[in-house]
């Protein structure tokens, strides 16, 4: 696991570009950053001119050395720190970060068993991370991803989740709009998908799950009426329902 930095170190807003309508990449130049593994990810404080100060955790989309981190956020409306990081945050401003922080949910190039990536909405990010990952080790190891998200228009990555490889490809699921054409209604996903769309238990893969806490706790559930050992299924849950 890759140790986090001592304290607070400072993050100045390096590059940015939407994602989809409510959501937004940003990426930050962060001098003494160490590094992560894929899947970890940093807690996030704004400070206010009056010393008002929040705090909040994000799942990092990049992974490796460097001094660079790159942050997936989606814009919760009536939210206090989401909508700044999406809107507000310029080039050139700063933030303080803290972190890698995590060391279970994370995937690392030396596993070799099968990978099961389930995802809702923004907590595709990490798994942007493992997937990146990954490709760059040119693992042998299969990693599939379910990724379930309320419209095409929602998807986060779309064009690099789509270049499937030998060993790694994505499926999508849609909650409320499909495609034209797409062959199942929209809906939300239930295990009769999860057995059709992910990787059997008999293959014994290691599931992470990652989004809103029903998602994660609804998804846990079905795999383990699926029969996937319980100590095989990791997740991390973002917060609301
Ligand atoms: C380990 C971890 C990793 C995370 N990674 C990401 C990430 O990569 N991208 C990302 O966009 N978010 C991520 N989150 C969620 C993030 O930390 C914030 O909770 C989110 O941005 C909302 O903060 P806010 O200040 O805008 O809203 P708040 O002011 O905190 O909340 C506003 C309202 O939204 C509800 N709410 C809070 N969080 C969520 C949520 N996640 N989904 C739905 N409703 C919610 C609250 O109950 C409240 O009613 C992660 C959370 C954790 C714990």
């Amino acid at each position: 696991m890759t140790t986090p930095a001592a304290g607070w170190l400072t993050g100045s807003l390096a590059r940015a570009h939407p994602l989809t309508a409510s959501a937004r990449s940003i990426t930050f130049t962060v001098p003494g950053w160490p590094g992560n593994d894929a899947g970890q990810h940093v807690d996030v404080r704004l400070t206010s001119s009056d010393g008002y100060q929040a705090v909040r955790s994000y799942s990092i989309a990049s992974a490796g050395p460097g001094g660079e981190i790159e942050l997936g956020i989606d814009r919760l409306p009536d939210g206090e720190v989401s909508p700044f990081l999406v809107d507000d945050l310029a080039l050139g401003d700063t933030v303080e970060l803290r972190g890698p922080l995590g060391g279970w949910f994370v995937w690392r190039p030396e596993q070799t068993q099968p990978v099961q990536l389930i995802a809702g909405g923004s907590g595709v990010v990490p798994f942007i991370a493992m997937t990146r990952t990954h490709a760059s080790v040119c693992s042998s190891a299969p990693m599939q991803l379910l990724y379930s998200l309320r419209t095409p228009n929602d998807a986060f990555f779309r064009d690099e989740l789509s270049q499937p490889s030998a060993t790694a490809r994505t499926t999508w699921h849609y909650t409320r709009t499909v495609p034209p054409g797409w062959s199942r209604s929209a809906g939300r996903l239930t295990a009769e998908d999860l057995k059709s769309k992910t990787l059997p238990p008999e293959q014994a893969p290691l599931t992470y799950v990652c989004g809103p806490t029903g998602f994660v706790e609804t998804v846990s559930r079905a795999l383990t009426s699926l029969g996937h050992a319980p100590d095989t299924i990791r997740t991390e849950r973002f917060g609301g329902t």
